[in-house]
């Protein structure tokens, strides 16, 4: 039988959703609801990863327990899923898994002693006991060689900008060494089996340039958060171990009572979609693991890329540009977010998202194009046809009326387009080329549209004698969209399932296998349902500036649900105390000097005097905005004890305050309408 797995990484537990989470849900949803289309047997599985340091840190700050502090945010999880119908009542995701579940306890520590129990492909224990001496990222959960920190004392990682830990102690490892070539084996003799190719080759270099053993434990001293070592309770497992794991214990590996409510024997193995900042993970450690125990390595790993902003920037808080889901969720329709990051993201690449962009393609492509052309079609059928679908057929007789008018006789030509578009766009499914595939859809929305406004229906509806052509018209896009809604039930659910009521259909699209449709088989006279807008349009300029108008006393407010932290590091969002600002300080400083640095578009640098012995040297990234002589002089505020960093080869003593706003994130410096002596503090 066949069957079909799939699943998102299972999301770190110290930070709440955000797009990026959203993101890789919905592409495993479409892939799941495109399966279950087809009949294959399918299981989708997401859920949160619970342990490890950085856990047991942010559950500290906020005066709670870990587990606690899990489940806080499993809640907002939870809530996401369940508001963009990703959960299992809206028919997405078939379990939530959690590492903090007792059953996978008991199939972690069975992998692990799986692999204790094996020789290497050259013989040798595939666990060992070591001392491990070197540097670690908590919130990378990641332990750094020197290429991937910023020297300093302690050293930075240069993901997170975060201190690192010194880690010292006796430790597990995993002798990675050894799997070289079993993993180039894999990776040569499956091409399909990193997607895409660009992001294979990464891999491929990657390994054929050595590896060297993984640590797989901490001591329980230093973490405590995880799961213990099997045979050795001192140690706790290396939290990637643990969380990679789940793709198999979540549906079964080493508990029978999972494996009868799912099935590992049955659905393993599976797709596993991850984000490329953990494609190592999922590419090199997590087969080496399984070829390790015996067990057969995922089907495949897919690699999507990020989002940007529009102007191509990394999305940050810092920057104002990032996309938040409580405005995603109050002012778009959930089919049309769907429909944006599948459209806009080509599979594989970075992808551009802006409010401005959604608003833009939701309205063109969704309310003028499939929206309008099933409202126009129905609405026709209601006036001209007495609501129930006429004819396709054009008799003999009346063939003559038709040509006339330039309507095309052969009723073939429209279904021999959309056959061929249909077997364009399910090869771009299993391709994950969403992109392709859905401008392959609209070709068939442009098609349609063109052949209506060729024909101009209405003027038709003023002949008695062209009464038959009309109808035949009209049955092409109505069973046109027959088959829309059939092919986009796994991009937009919801909206397929609209328009597939509005068209008077019994049944629904979700279960129609698109490569059986034929066409005509739309029965004639089926009575359509009420016509309504299936994607209203949307005000532009209005909503624009409710999305970007800040909420009077916003600081005030509990944070809303689905506010997210984008940052992993940033943890999850609580109050501070006042000693907490009060760690910050705000100085006010006057602008001696101000230049543009030499190859930046963006940086000013400007000498600040702070009513110090010697002024300031602070770099600014305001110079698309600040003519450096408009600011001579000027009061601005600086942070005065941000440890100083270089930029471009020039330190940088403290940071400039600037408001933020607008899709660009455009600065506006801080200042005083009073006079205030140089150095004077803000609090
Ligand atoms: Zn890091």
């Amino acid at each position: 039988m066949k069957t079909f797995y799939v699943t998102t990484p299972i999301y770190y537990a110290n930070s709440l959703p955000h797009l990026g989470h959203l993101y890789t849900m919905i592409v495993g949803d479409t892939l799941a609801r495109s399966k279950r289309q087809r009949g294959i047997e399918t299981y989708f599985l997401t859920g949160t990863d619970e342990h490890g340091i950085n856990i047991e840190r942010a559950a500290q700050k906020a005066g709670r327990t870990p587990q606690q502090q899990a489940d806080y945010v499993v809640s907002y999880f939870k809530e996401m899923t369940s508001a963009f119908a990703l959960d299992t009542e809206h028919g997405g995701y078939d379990f939530f898994m959690r590492t903090t579940y007792p059953f996978h306890y008991e199939g972690v520590s069975e992998l692990w002693r799986r692999i204790a129990a094996r020789k290497t492909p050259r013989g040798n224990d595939a666990i060992y006991k070591g001392h491990y001496e070197g540097w670690f990222c908590a919130a990378c959960a990641e332990y750094k060689t020197e290429d991937q920190y910023q020297k300093g004392d302690p050293p930075t990682c240069l993901i997170h900008d975060t201190p690192l830990d010194r880690v010292s102690e006796e430790s597990y490892f995993f002798r990675l060494s050894d799997f070289d070539e079993a993993l180039l084996d894999v990776y040569t003799s499956r091409p399909d089996f990193i997607r895409p190719e660009s992001r294979a080759n990464e891999v491929i270099s990657f390994v054929r340039g050595g590896l060297q053993d993984l640590s797989i434990s901490r001591l329980k001293t230093s973490v405590s958060w995880g799961i213990p070592v099997p045979g050795d309770p001192a140690h706790t497992m290396y939290v990637w171990f643990d969380a990679l794991t789940n793709y198999i214990t979540a549906i079964g590996f080493g508990n029978e009572e999972r494996e009868r409510a799912a099935g590992f024997e049955k659905f393993w193995p599976g797709v596993n979609l991850v984000g490329k900042d953990i494609l190592r993970f999922h590419a090199v450690y997590w087969p080496a693991f399984l070829l390790a125990a015996g067990v057969e390595v995922p089907r495949a790993v897919v690699a999507h890329g990020m989002w940007v902003d529009p102007n191509g920037r990394k999305m940050s808080k810092t920057l104002r540009n990032t996309i938040e889901l409580d405005v995603l969720q109050k002012h778009f329709a959930v089919d049309a977010v769907r429909y944006f990051c599948l459209r806009e993201m080509v599979f594989g690449q970075d992808g551009r998202f802006g409010y401005e962009n959604l608003i833009d393609r939701t309205n063109s492509d969704l309310a003028s194009g499939l929206g309008n052309l099933s409202s126009r079609t129905l609405t026709m059928i209601a006036r001209y046809c007495d609501s129930r679908v006429p004819s396709g057929k054009i008799p003999e007789e009346k063939l003559l009326f038709a040509k006339r008018t330039g309507v095309d006789t052969d009723q073939t030509t429209v279904a021999g387009f959309i056959e061929t578009a249909r077997d364009q766009f399910l090869l771009h499914f299993e391709n994950m080329a969403f992109s392709r595939a859905l401008e392959v859809a609209w070709s068939v929305v442009a098609r349609v549209d063109k052949m209506i406004t060729d024909a101009k229906p209405w003027d038709l509806a003023k002949d008695e004698n062209q009464k038959l052509t009309l109808g035949a018209v009209l049955y092409r896009a109505a069973e046109s969209l027959r088959w829309l809604c059939v092919l986009l039930f796994p991009v937009m659910p919801q909206a397929s399932h609209a328009m597939w009521k509005q068209l008077g259909l019994g049944g629904a699209p979700d279960r129609i296998d698109p490569s059986t449709l034929k066409w005509g088989e739309l029965p004639e006279g089926t009575r359509i349902g009420d016509v309504q807008p299936v994607f209203p349009r949307l005000d532009k300029a209005r909503l624009l500036s409710e999305i970007n108008q800040p909420a009077q006393g916003e600081a005030n407010q509990i944070p809303s649900s689905t506010s997210p932290a984008t940052d992993a590091a940033e943890g999850v969002k609580t109050f501070i105390d006042i000693d907490d600002f009060a760690k910050v300080d705000l100085r006010v400083g006057q602008v001696l000097s101000a230049e543009r640095l030499p190859k930046s578009d963006k940086l000013l640098l400007l000498k600040v005097d702070l009513g110090e012995a010697e002024p300031r040297q602070v770099l600014a990234g305001i110079a698309q905005y600040y003519e450096p002589e408009k600011l001579l002089g000027r009061k601005i505020v600086v942070v005065a004890n941000l440890k100083p960093r270089k930029l471009r080869g020039y330190e940088s003593q403290g940071m400039v305050v600037a408001a933020s706003y607008g899709e660009e994130g455009r600065p506006v410096l801080a200042t005083f309408t009073e006079d205030v002596p140089n150095g004077a503090r803000l609090k």
